[in-house]
């Protein structure tokens, strides 16, 4: 069929839509689908394979050697695709066309339906790797020491954890206690799950759950240890605000009489308090209760448990 004919009116050439889908090229769908994407990410340094299939990208930003982005794009039929990323949980979906003929609309539904299925894959096998990481390093790794220096400048014990080299390692485990992931702590206080991880809805666990007992869920390791301390009760870490909700979740859910009572951050020098926000969402959701830290002062630099117990003992000098 011929691009253009003579227009009945006299007013030019009828054509095809300039860029309708139908002429999309390849290299269109590259172009488009990756200004897209930058829109997003910021320039990217990498040609995008547009073949159906998922791949992973670097997102810019990110730690180097991560690849926590995903696309996947179709060439057949109406141009089409998504992009995302497993850490923010970013999911962006893309189509060469707005409007859609029903069978074209239909077609679309498919492909949504295999990219999910292709992304749920890979997530899959992200995690399950990361956990068999994590239990390979759990397996090779000592009890931890007293005297690394972040346990001593929080001025806990290490319990459970474990450190290999000055490394310390802090288990994660879901609601089945089984071990998915770990949270690597350095001296200098930096913090790393191991890539592709299970987080969402998992913790790091002091003490026994029982059917009837009393929960308390906060956000970080060094936090939980102040609080198990202090009260003996069972402390989940969620590891961030979070995740709080969704560890608190999975807790209501298996133990449906349990006390939870979730022992938030207090980021009070930051817009929105997230560390407050969450808690009390985390708690209204599963029926639970909040409790905040007291501050030594209202200018001290303390937001959780274990800032407050470190700023008293130094007699306020944080
Ligand atoms: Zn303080």
């Amino acid at each position: 069929m011929s691009q253009t004919q003579k227009s009945p009116v006299g007013t030019g050439p009828i054509c095809k839509p300039e860029n309708s889908p139908a002429d999309y090229t390849i290299f269109d769908i590259e172009r488009e689908a990756k200004a897209v994407m930058e829109a997003e990410y910021g320039p990217l340094d990498f040609m995008l394979i547009v073949d159906g299939k998922i791949h992973r990208f670097h997102v810019p930003g990110d730690r180097k050697g991560s690849d926590n982005g995903w696309y996947i794009f179709y060439h057949d039929g109406v141009p089409s695709g998504g992009f995302g990323d497993w850490k923010t949980g970013v999911h962006i979906n893309w189509c060469a066309k707005q409007k859609l003929s029903y069978y074209e609309a239909e077609a679309q539904r498919l492909k949504v339906a295999e990219a999910k299925r292709q992304r749920e894959q890979e997530q899959a096998e992200r995690q399950s790797k990361a956990a068999l990481n994590a239990r390979d390093m759990w397996g090779r790794a000592h009890p931890a020491k007293s005297d690394h220096d972040y346990l001593k400048r929080k001025a806990i014990k290490p319990y459970f954890i474990r450190q290999q080299q000055d490394i310390l390692i802090i288990p994660l485990i879901d609601i089945e206690r089984k071990l998915v992931n770990v949270q690597r702590i350095w001296s200098d206080g930096t913090k790393r799950f191991l890539a592709g991880g299970r987080i969402t809805g998992c913790f790091c666990q002091f003490g026994n759950i029982g059917p009837e007992v009393k929960i308390i869920i906060c956000e970080g390791f060094a936090t939980a240890a102040t609080i198990r301390e202090a009260t003996g009760d069972t402390v989940l870490a969620a590891m961030n605000a979070g995740n709080l909700l969704p560890v608190a979740r999975a807790i209501r859910k298996k133990y449906p009489a349990a006390e939870i009572i979730v022992a938030g951050d207090d980021d009070r020098r930051t817009e929105g308090n997230p560390g407050r926000t969450k808690a009390n969402e985390s708690a209204l959701a599963v029926n639970g209760l909040v409790t905040f830290p007291e501050f030594c002062r209202p200018d001290c630099g303390c937001s959780d448990f274990n800032d407050v117990r470190c700023c008293r003992n130094s007699g306020g000098s944080r």
